[in-house]
């Protein structure tokens, strides 16, 4: 029932969102911190919620439905977790287009990991000195 509310409450929000912006709203409806960040866990092992880090060890965790963005795109810093989105039309179309015998597409995430232009020059930077 409670989780329910907290589901209504996430459709409500702007997507993507963060855990803080949740529990602002949550709050006026009286569900308490802890069950907002066991919703957005439970939400996010169902797949109904699709996490993203914006920055390893910070709380930058970001939140979005995966009903509202059905083809993702991302590529990551392996070195501090920097996510960033990308559109490749191509790469989309070469997706929808295809048949899969037996198999309906719902969704597809393409995670391209690497190194961010910001570690790149911060390691260029240790080995010259
Ligand atoms: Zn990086």
């Amino acid at each position: 029932m409670v989780r329910n509310m907290v589901l209504h409450q996430v459709c409500q929000l702007p997507q993507p969102f963060t855990a803080e912006q949740l529990t602002k709203v949550c709050q006026e409806e009286r569900i308490s911190v802890g069950t907002v960040y066991n919703s957005l866990n439970l939400f996010v092992l169902a797949h109904i919620l699709h996490a993203t880090s914006r920055q390893r060890g910070q709380a930058a965790t970001e939140y979005e439905l995966t009903t509202t963005n059905t083809i993702r795109m991302q590529v990551v810093c392996q070195n501090c977790g920097r996510v960033t989105e990308f559109h490749d039309v191509a790469i989309e179309r070469l997706v929808t287009e295809r048949k899969y015998s037996n198999f309906n597409v719902q969704h597809m995430s393409l995670f391209v990991y690497g190194e961010c232009k910001i570690c790149r020059r911060k390691i260029k930077k240790t080995t010259e000195a």
